[in-house]
């Protein structure tokens, strides 16, 4: 199987924005055994900014655009030491791509990507990708990796999206206010009514949040794929949503 998984800051660092080693450590090691099992796969990380910020030793995520730009100068790097070390490990060579919305809005350029990203899937390479931040400000930028996630996962004819989020899926309503919230386990079609279930961003490090996430499920299941969204804090739970059992909660792909 062909899948795009996205992970985000706040699957990835701690609040501290310093890397949450335990998380990314086994987060690797399962994505490597999916990949030992033959499936393709291509990664969507978040975290340049914020592990920039906890690198460079900075209180909170920057709010302006230089600063924010900067940090994802930093932590890039740092993202991408670490994938290649952990990876590494189990013998998976690490590809980045750093993307910008032109990527997907021209036809040249995207099919330009996609000649790369199949490229490298031949050659067996993990792609992991980001937004280019320090570059796609506001006017260049996709804005959040759970779209950008989205439309690498239909540039490359994937089969299935999984979102590693801070939340275990979409409720029926707030989880952190309201205790008689409800997980949604499969959203067979987006209607008015689980737009209105989404609420804003959730952690103070990354950009997502549900709003985000039913864009992003939009893109993937008007394309065909499924979508899932999960616990970043448990890896494992890939394991069972490759083999379609219900684990958060999965959009389901509409087929023509
Ligand atoms: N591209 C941003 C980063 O790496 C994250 C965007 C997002 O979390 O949606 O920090």
């Amino acid at each position: 199987m062909r899948m795009v998984v996205k992970v985000g800051t706040s699957t990835l660092a701690h609040p501290t924005g310093l890397i949450n080693l335990r998380r990314v450590e086994a987060l690797c090691r399962v994505l490597s055994d999916l990949k030992n099992a033959g499936h393709q796969l291509i990664l969507v990380s978040s975290g340049a900014i914020g592990m920039g910020a906890g690198k460079l030793g900075l209180k909170s995520r920057p709010q302006d655009v230089a600063g924010k730009q900067a940090a994802a100068a930093v932590g890039q790097c740092e993202l991408m030491y670490t994938y290649d070390r952990l990876f590494g490990q189990y013998n998976h060579v690490v590809a980045q791509l750093l993307l910008t919305a032109d990527d997907f809005s021209h036809a040249d350029r995207r099919a330009n990507l996609v000649q790369a990203l199949e490229r490298l899937l031949e050659m067996n390479a993990l792609p992991v990708i980001n937004e280019n931040d320090t570059v796609a400000t506001e006017e260049f930028g996709v804005g959040d990796n759970d779209t950008l996630s989205a439309l690498v996962a239909v540039a490359a004819h994937a089969e299935l999206l999984v979102l590693l989020s801070d939340i275990e899926g979409l409720y029926t309503a707030d989880p952190r206010r309201d205790p008689k919230a409800q997980l949604m386990n499969t959203v067979p079609e987006l209607t008015a009514e689980i737009e209105r279930m989404a609420g804003g961003s959730g952690s103070g490090l990354g950009t997502g949040g549900m709003t985000t996430k039913l864009h992003a499920a939009r893109l993937a299941t008007e394309a065909g794929m499924d979508m899932v969204i999960t616990h970043g804090a448990k890896p494992e739970n890939l394991y069972a949503i490759v083999e379609g059992q219900p684990v958060g909660t999965r959009f389901l792909g509409h087929h023509a």
